[in-house]
């Protein structure tokens, strides 16, 4: 079946400003992306924009761990160790699988209403994911968390093993799914199964998604314990090595090591919110940007967000790296849209998505711009429109391989009320 979006914006991070035109999607694919002074083609269904929708491509939230939807509003406002050790890991610790396909899919029903097409998670459990993400038609790229345990000195070993098996069952499956190694954190893995991983990432062609210098404990982990600086322990692990390197936070990571390092191996995550709400301090957006350093946006867990609302990443990213920086000019309305699109699908192996382009796949969100807050947009200033004065709210619709997932308010093939009710009981159960 082919949809036509007739006379809507069209815009993407690749454009320096927004177009007027028609969309055709047919078969999972953008057909046909044409001027607005051309005819539009035929097709099954019309979508008529009447220039008051704007076509975007689908967000992908580059780091999140989505069950962790469950724990959201545990320990609020603790310091992040506390946070951690006592309030979180606990309770996380009594999740069951089962729990876990709930929590993620409430997560998935949160993220498509938001316009996200695509999510990359670092959790456990993760067939569950995986079998949540592909039942609900939502792109995923999943990785388990590996990380030591001092009281069980094999679980290292036995969490590389299901990460590695879990590429071997979803990696690729039926496009929708990729899969990385997940290694926690330098200061949960130790150096030497840090190695490890990174050899069998090269092995096995898999990319590495891990935190790296979220808060000035992990730098001063790396110089006092490790010794050793934080460029030459992606070097010397091998982590620089792997087909793709996706490091979450980068708060303490600094953007004159860029030259020492591959760049086109290298994804940075800035995750705006979660690290002014857990107080971790502001990675170095700016100065990582002119480097032309890939970053891309995510929102981290539910807990320490507490959205999964990549229009809100944007907004905050591009307010924020202005007032630190005493600057109106850098980190524009259209560099937060790339990253929170087109950067965010190649970080993770997705290539034809991220841009409203002919061939490419159709992950789309349709936006709603007959609004107050709309009056005055145009070609020339849609983005700055879409990023300081639009919101979550203005999503009409979310497409994933050309079918409508969140279309006004309803997710036509999922049961939003079933997955309330089981992410609901899985809550109550773990913190009964
Ligand atoms: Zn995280």
């Amino acid at each position: 079946m082919a949809t036509l979006f007739k006379d809507v914006y069209i815009l993407d991070g690749s454009r320096e400003k927004a177009a007027l035109g028609h969309v055709l999607v047919s078969k999972g694919r953008i057909v046909s992306v044409l001027d607005a002074s051309l005819e539009p083609p035929s097709a099954d269904k019309i979508i008529s924009g009447h220039k008051r929708m704007a076509v975007l491509p689908g967000f992908v939230n580059a780091h999140t761990h989505a069950a962790m939807t469950l724990v959201r509003g545990l320990g609020e406002e603790s310091p992040l160790m506390e946070w951690l050790t006592k309030k979180v890991w606990p309770v996380e610790a009594k999740l069951t699988a089962e729990h876990i396909y709930w929590g993620t899919y409430s997560a998935i029903l949160e993220m498509l209403a938001t316009g996200t097409t695509c999510f990359a998670d670092m959790y456990f459990e993760m067939d569950r994911v995986a079998e949540a993400a592909l039942q609900s038609g939502i792109r995923a790229a999943l990785c388990r968390g590996v990380m030591a345990d001092a009281n069980d000195k094999d679980k290292i070993n036995r969490s590389l093993n299901d990460n590695l098996e879990l590429a071997a069952k979803w990696h690729g499956r039926e496009g929708l799914i990729t899969v990385q190694i997940g290694p926690h954190a330098p200061y949960t893995v130790p150096f030497d199964d840090m190695k490890k991983i990174a050899s069998a990432a090269k092995e096995h062609g898999l990319g590495v998604h891990l935190h790296y210098l979220e808060t000035e404990f992990e730098l001063n982990y790396i110089k006092n314990e490790l010794k050793t600086s934080p460029e030459n322990y992606l070097i010397d692990t091998g982590l620089m090595d792997a087909p793709h390197l996706v490091l979450a936070h980068a708060v303490y990571f600094e953007p004159e090591l860029a030259d020492k390092l591959k760049l086109a191996n290298l994804t940075l995550v800035h995750n705006p919110c979660s690290n002014l709400k857990l107080g971790s301090g502001v990675m170095k957006l700016k100065e990582w940007l002119a480097k032309d350093a890939a970053v891309a946006l995510g929102t981290d867990g539910a807990s320490s967000n507490n959205r999964l609302d990549m229009w809100e990443e944007m907004r905050t990213a591009a307010l924020l790296h202005k007032g630190v920086n005493k600057d109106p000019v850098c980190v524009s309305a259209l560099d937060v849209l790339r990253m929170a699109t087109y950067d965010g699908a190649r970080a993770f192996g997705f290539a034809q998505k991220g841009l409203v382009r002919e061939g490419w796949m159709a992950d789309l969100v349709l936006v709603d711009l007959d609004k107050p807050h709309y009056i005055g947009a145009n070609c020339d200033n849609l983005a700055a429109y879409i990023v300081y004065a639009g919101s979550s709210a203005d999503v009409a619709g979310t497409m994933v391989n050309g079918k409508w997932l969140y279309r006004n308010g309803d997710f036509p093939t999922l049961d939003k009320v079933e997955i309330l009710q089981r992410a609901r009981a899985a809550r109550e159960e773990i913190t009964r």
